[in-house]
């Protein structure tokens, strides 16, 4: 289970988490959405803790970490709850001086210390899963904007993270390869691997969420199952926001 309780995060003078509490149970798919600047890539990168919570509880498994105002938190203790997440960006970034598979490597041989084979093993396993096996030993700028997110797919998924965090995963994509990449995503969640994505995509969004949470200006303004949110939304402004998506 991965719980949020109460999470804030303040930037200077600005407020942009204002007590958000969620709970996601293993194996379900959370879509994200709200309006641009409502926090939902704050949000996701307070779970893996690339923003440390200026107050709140976030809890992945049997690991949780408390955050208080001006106290730190041992930064072994935030690695521990980081290796639980893999991170899927909006651009990919992917390192461009490795080939597609010493992406999905990486991790694995420096942060785990897995001998380079049983890395390169584990690593040619997910380029299969994501179609990308074939590519293995391209660079990333040879390869197109949906097969360069499959390979960060496969990369942030190496480690066996309890939680896949998607930030925009289609977003940079035309719809054809975007498509190639809801697919993955649709396989992945079929699967039953957990994941919380923040999307702009109704289409990827309704195709495979489950449950879905409308954010704005650091609110959670509404949660429920994903179908009645995007169809039959309880509140007025949820239902004026589900309209402008595509
Ligand atoms: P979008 O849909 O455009 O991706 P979002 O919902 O992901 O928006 P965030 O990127 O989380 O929104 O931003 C929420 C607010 O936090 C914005 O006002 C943004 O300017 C601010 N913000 C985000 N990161 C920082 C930072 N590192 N320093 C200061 N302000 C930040
Ligand atoms: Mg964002």
């Amino acid at each position: 289970m991965i719980g949020l309780e109460n999470i804030e995060k303040q930037f200077g003078d600005l407020t942009v988490l204002k007590g958000v509490t969620l709970t996601m149970e293993e194996g379900s798919v959370t879509a994200l959405v709200g309006p641009s600047g409502g926090g939902k890539s704050t949000l996701l990168r307070c779970i893996n803790l690339l923003e440390i919570p200026t107050s709140g509880a976030v809890r992945i498994g049997e690991d949780r970490l408390e955050f208080r105002p001006g106290q730190r938190v041992p930064t072994a203790a935030i690695q521990r709850l980081r290796r639980q997440t893999g991170m899927v960006f909006q651009n990919f970034q992917l390192f461009p001086h490795r080939t597609a598979i010493e992406n999905v490597m990486e991790g694995l041989t420096t942060v785990l210390k897995w001998p380079t084979d049983r890395a390169r093993e584990r690593a040619m396993e997910l380029l299969e899963k994501v179609g990308m096996a074939h590519k293995a030993d391209a660079w990333p700028a040879t390869l197109s904007g949906g097969q360069q997110q499959r390979v960060a797919i496969a990369r942030a998924l190496a480690p066996s993270p309890r939680v896949l965090l998607c930030d925009e995963p289609t977003s940079a994509l035309d719809p054809e390869l975007a498509q190639e990449v809801v697919d993955v995503l649709s396989d992945l969640a079929r699967e039953g691997t957990t994941m919380v994505m923040a999307t702009h995509d109704l289409r990827l969004a309704s195709t495979i969420a489950r449950e879905a949470v409308f954010l704005e200006a650091g609110v959670v303004v509404e949660k429920g199952p994903a179908q009645k949110l995007f169809s039959n939304p309880e509140r007025e402004r949820t239902k004026r926001f589900i309209a402008t998506l595509t």
